[in-house]
């Protein structure tokens, strides 16, 4: 399945690299993939984009034993929960993160789209675009390739996901994609990394506070994010991380 997903893709060299790359990482420990990735493929031209979120120490702590000095990209979207603020701060003190680049609205687009500041209630796809994807897409040149942190197991859209995809700007680098949710908790205990302090109020997933609920009990991880809507996702993952709703 994985690799008809990958032939799919194959319609230029960037797409054959990527293609190629998947293959040869597949069965790669996280941290050999991101260290070939980091000091060998993409040399120089790699970033880690991290929600500091409920999962987000663990790449953190695995790039962090790489390269202290690679670019760690947060969206600041001035609308984090302070514990975010907070967690983000102590990982990066502790991880010894030294290059660590808080990305923000420009101010004259969020005056002419978001005067009043309720965009997330009126239109929440304009409000990431305007926070994240547009934020994201200025400096998304700067860099070959990106490292996420997404999961095969996270959603149905995916469990197919190559570790090495080609979204026809930037090659996106997925070290976690064969872990599972136990492979995650194992990794932090064992590192005894620092958990998100929302975790233990029943948030598995974390965003900005305006559209970010606690979850129920059997509830799926990411059923607190704008919550009662359509939309699931922010729209950074989409392909040339654009699409966005301005
Ligand atoms: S998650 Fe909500 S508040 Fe944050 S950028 Fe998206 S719509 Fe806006």
């Amino acid at each position: 399945m994985i690799i008809n997903n990958i032939a799919d893709q194959v319609a230029s060299p960037e797409a054959i690299r990527a293609a190629k790359l998947s293959a040869r990482y597949e069965n790669w420990a996280a941290a050999d993939i991101l260290r070939d990735a980091i000091e060998h493929e993409f040399i120089g031209s790699i970033a880690l984009s991290s929600s500091f979120g409920a999962d987000s120490a663990v790449m953190l702590h695995l790039v962090s034993q790489i390269n202290s000095d690679l670019p760690v990209i947060f969206l600041d979207t001035d609308r984090h929960f302070f514990q975010t603020l907070q967690y983000r701060d102590q990982l990066a003190k502790i991880l010894g993160l030294t290059n660590l680049i808080n990305l923000k609205a420009d101010k004259a687009e969020e005056q002419d789209f978001d005067p009043k500041g309720n965009l997330w209630k009126l239109a929440p796809d304009a409000c990431c675009a305007l926070r994240k994807v547009r934020p994201l897409n200025r400096i998304t040149d700067d860099y070959t390739a990106w490292i996420t942190g997404r999961k095969r197991h996270q959603a149905a859209t995916r469990a197919n996901m190559p570790i090495v995809e080609w979204d026809g700007r930037n090659f996106k680098v997925n070290p976690l994609a064969n872990w599972t949710a136990d492979d995650i908790a194992d990794y932090i205990e064992t590192h005894a990394l620092p958990a998100h302090p929302l975790v233990e109020q029943g948030y598995p997933s974390i965003g900005c506070f305006t559209c970010t609920k606690p979850v129920e009990v059997g509830e799926d991880a990411r059923a607190g994010r704008w919550a009662g809507q359509d939309k699931t996702e922010c729209g950074i993952h989409k392909p040339i991380f654009g699409g966005d709703g301005i």
